[in-house]
């Protein structure tokens, strides 16, 4: 028997992979798929934190960004340039490839095409489509946003499940910065990110009317489109990260920021707690529930204050109609607080910005307004 399986070879089951392999672990890696990587369900949008901690070469990369534009409607925008590279814009396919290399090279065996359908917890046993039944000691699950484990253990979905669609098109703008379009979907954003001074992945994200929504979106951008992606993403920590002998990572738990539906920044940083519990597990000789909680105590520590604070925010802006939107973008849109957001500013970490805006006694009148009419209006319907 293998000491740890982990299921899912995405960015946080072989980051999880790697880990355990590279301290000697045997770890088997479980994966539905017939090749890493593919098919992508990504933006490929990472921090340069993100990109640091996915440990892969530049070969994935086709673009820098620095900055962003905020679209409202017509006459109402914002934009920020760092001046600095603050985001990679990244080959998912490539990157996820990469990351499994490295786990295969530090040990880790991968089984490819091969689908888990469930597991018994209580026998620990993993079953697979094939009909074979693989039992585990521990088990790292990274089975992405439908995780078969946690169903299998009963602990439910999170809270939102969002569905993201985005194509590539032909496109002429600055490739040096992203564009978000919040009034392209009310309940999240569209996005705009260049891949080159002529090409950009353009898409958005929802839980009502998405594919709808996008073909509005899309009409905006003329041109034959290529390579479009559609995907699920969970925002909300399941409520339950461990037990029975697994842990839970990256989209499994519920990980990616509701602030961006970001989730490889989450999603390694989970898997490196999985890994290091794994390790003091085997080294305790000691794989009990109250054991594996030392995991749920690492990524809470690590960003769960972010993850929380991320929630309310999207609560806050599930509230706002295309007015808010246009008011916001106006009251931020000063020298004052664009240098806050050019020098606070963090992806993966916004609760420090987030604060110091609150703080901005030249925002309190327009979020106060807003956030009472977005109370009244969850309230009243
Ligand atoms: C449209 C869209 C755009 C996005 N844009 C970004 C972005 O710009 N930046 C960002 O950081 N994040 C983005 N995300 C989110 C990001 O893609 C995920 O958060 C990230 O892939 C999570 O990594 P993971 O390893 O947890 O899961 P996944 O990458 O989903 O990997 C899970 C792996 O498990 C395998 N698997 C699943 N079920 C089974 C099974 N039963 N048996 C065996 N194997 C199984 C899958 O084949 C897959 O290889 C986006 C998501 C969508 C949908």
């Amino acid at each position: 028997m293998s000491d740890v399986i982990v299921i899912g070879g995405g960015p946080a089951g072989s980051t999880a992979a790697r880990i355990c392999a590279k301290a000697g672990l045997s770890t088997r890696v479980l994966e539905e798929h017939a090749s890493l990587g593919y098919p992508v369900q990504c933006a490929g949008l990472l921090s340069n934190n993100a990109f640091v901690e996915c440990e892969v070469s530049a070969r994935s990369v086709y673009n820098t960004v620095r900055g962003a534009k905020i679209c409202g409607s017509e006459g109402h925008s914002l934009s920020f340039d760092a001046k600095t590279t603050k985001a990679y814009v990244v080959d998912r396919g490539r990157l996820d490839h990469e990351m499994a290399v490295s786990a295969a090279e530090a040990g880790a065996e991968f089984s490819l095409k091969t689908c888990v359908t469930k597991i018994n917890p209580v026998k620990k046993i993993i079953h697979t489509a094939d009909g074979e039944g693989i039992p585990y000691n521990l088990l790292i699950a990274a089975d992405g946003p439908r995780s078969v484990v946690a169903r299998s253990l009963g602990i439910s979905p999170s809270p939102f499940i969002y569905s993201g669609i985005q194509a590539e098109v032909p496109w002429n703008g600055d490739p040096s910065l992203v564009e978000l379009h919040p009034n392209a979907a009310p309940e999240f954003f569209a996005w705009v990110i260049p891949l080159s001074e002529k090409r950009a992945r353009v898409g958005l994200c929802g839980m009502k009317n998405v594919p709808d929504l996008f073909a509005q979106f899309l009409s905006r951008f003329p041109g034959s489109t290529i390579h479009s992606v559609t995907g699920t993403i969970p925002i909300g920590i399941r409520r339950k990260t461990f037990g029975s002998g697994c842990m839970l990572a990256g989209d499994a738990a519920g990980f990616p920021k509701p602030t961006s539906g970001g989730g490889v920044y989450t999603g390694v940083r989970s898997a490196r707690s999985a890994a290091q519990t794994a390790i003091d597990s085997f080294d305790a000789g000691d794989s009990t529930d109250a054991f594996l909680s030392q995991y749920e105590n690492l990524w809470r520590e690590d960003f769960g204050r972010e993850l929380d604070m991320g929630l309310k925010a999207l609560e806050f802006r599930r509230n706002l109609d295309p007015e808010d939107i246009d008011a916001a973008i106006d009251a931020m849109n000063t020298p004052e607080i664009l240098d806050l957001i050019i020098r606070f500013g963090d992806m993966d970490r916004p609760s420090d910005l987030l604060k110091r805006l609150a703080m901005k006694p030249g925002l309190y009148g327009t979020f106060g307004r807003i956030g009472i009419k977005g109370i009244v209006r969850s309230v009243f319907g």
